[in-house]
């Protein structure tokens, strides 16, 4: 008889659902897949920044990942509690669930209580809901100023912060408030998304500065306090304060025992195996080093392609499929949105050596729609 293997997906985003749907493409009825989420849907964070706007409603950026099922794939709602590595077990709410291999994609855990007074003074920008309470704020905001904070590193999509000011500065134009509202952003990075070098955080600069939009980099935020954010040697008043939380690897695998000296899970960068047998882990929870010694940014781009590569290397070492194993290269980009309906976009190698070959594709149009098109693909594509 044929034999199935089963496998757990661990998490419905980005690296989870392209991961399932891979496997079961190729690999058919050798493979049984059951993802689990905490969340009823998959959400499309990049469109948090539209929704942000009132430029998106929450029900056209989620899918239920019940739908899934209509693939042939099993989907259980609820807390993962226990990975137990060495038994491969998952302790679930609805029970444990033995396994054959495990792929984990449970992303980043946003932690607001680990900054003093993010939860009651900032408005977070990774959630949905923070996102919905920025549009109401915006709404009615007339004049006074805006921070965006990021509380520390590593956080995803190193161009969402920025992405949100030139958002916010069109917005605003476009509402004619420009004039009365001041733009900042404070950040603990030497400069906009470091890793793809100094001349691109140089133009991203430049770009800041041709909006209007102050910069005050490496600035570690100690607290955020009412209509203030309190940094090591001063303090920045403002009348609305828009927030990245800290992030840090979901507590399930830190309790798990399977973090690196990093803090995050550590893979080989090319088949994203970890140490344990039969293990894969990929997008945000993920770490994986840089030859300059830095890491890969989490982002969505990169959980999409080591998806894939994990998909069709599992689904060949099924059997049910003869396609020749692959590697993840380190290679992808991402959009970043200026207003106007324009976007640059910043593209390139991460594992080249010594320094990722990134480039940066000045604002355009075309950028611009290539985004919205990929966005209106993802909710069609994989689910
Ligand atoms: C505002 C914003 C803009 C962005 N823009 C871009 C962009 O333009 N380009 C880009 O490439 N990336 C972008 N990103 C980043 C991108 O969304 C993430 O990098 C991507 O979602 C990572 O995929 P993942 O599968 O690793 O994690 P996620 O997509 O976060 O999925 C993790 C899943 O695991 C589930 N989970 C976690 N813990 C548990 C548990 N214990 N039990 C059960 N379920 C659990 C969660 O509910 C979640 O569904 C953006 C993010 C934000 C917030």
């Amino acid at each position: 008889m044929e034999k199935t293997s089963r496998i757990a997906i661990l998490g419905g985003g980005i690296g989870g659902l392209v991961c399932a749907s891979e496997l079961n493409h190729r690999a058919g009825s050798k493979a049984e897949i059951i993802v689990f989420d905490r969340s009823d849907y998959h959400t499309y964070q990049p469109a948090f920044l539209h929704l942000a706007l009132g430029e998106r409603k929450l029900d056209k950026i989620r899918r239920p990942l019940e739908k899934l099922k209509k693939q042939g794939i099993n989907f259980l709602s609820g807390d993962i509690f226990r990975i137990d590595q060495e038994n491969m077990v998952i302790n679930a709410e609805h029970g444990d669930f033995e396994f054959d291999y495990m792929v984990i994609s449970l992303g980043t855990q946003l932690d607001p209580g680990a900054l003093n007074g993010f939860e009651d003074n900032a408005l977070n920008l990774y959630t949905a809901d923070g996102a919905a309470r920025i549009k109401e704020a915006l709404g009615s905001f007339e004049s006074g100023k805006i921070v965006i904070a990021v509380s520390s590193m590593p956080y995803k999509c190193p161009a969402a912060p920025y992405e949100m000011a030139f958002l916010i500065n069109a917005y605003l134009k476009k509402k004619k408030r420009r004039e009365n509202v001041e733009i900042s952003i404070i950040t603990p990075e030497p400069q906009p998304m470091p890793v793809a070098g100094a001349e691109i955080g140089q133009n991203l600069v430049n770009m800041l500065e041709a909006h209007d939009i102050e910069y005050l980099p490496k600035q570690k935020i100690t607290s955020i306090d009412e209509k203030q954010v309190a940094l090591e040697k001063k303090r920045v008043k403002a009348d609305l304060i828009i927030g990245i939380p800290p992030h840090s690897c979901p507590e399930v695998i830190k309790d798990a025992g399977m973090t690196g000296k990093s803090g995050w899970l550590e893979v080989d960068r090319h088949t994203l195996k970890t140490k344990h047998e039969n293990i894969y882990a990929i997008g945000d929870n993920t770490h994986i080093g840089l030859a300059n010694g830095k890491a890969l940014p989490k982002a969505g781009v990169f959980a999409k392609s080591q998806a894939q590569v994990v998909g069709v290397n599992l689904a060949s070492e099924l059997g049910g499929s003869t396609i020749t194993k692959r590697k993840f290269k380190g290679n992808g980009g991402c959009f970043v949105e200026t207003g106007g309906k324009r976007a640059a976009m910043g593209k390139g190698g991460f594992f080249h050596e010594p320094d990722p070959n990134i480039v940066l594709k000045k604002p355009s149009r075309i950028n611009y729609m290539m985004k919205m098109f990929y966005e209106k693909y993802w909710m069609k594509a994989w689910i």
